[in-house]
């Protein structure tokens, strides 16, 4: 996973969250399951449209 901060492909995930070992930002605890959660919603929104036509 790429740093937002750095660009560095350096983001670890601690355990806890998810940590630039580059520049130690924080990118948030759960920042990539969030991330993956909205895409899978929006996909079903868009699909349930695309099926109704
Ligand atoms: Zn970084």
């Amino acid at each position: 996973m790429e740093c937002p901060a750095c660009g560095n492909n350096a983001v670890i995930y601690n355990g806890v969250e998810y940590v630039c070992s580059q520049c130690t930002t924080v990118l948030g605890v759960e920042f990539a399951k969030c991330v993956k959660s909205a895409y899978a919603e929006i996909k079903s929104v868009v699909e349930q449209i695309l099926a109704e036509k």
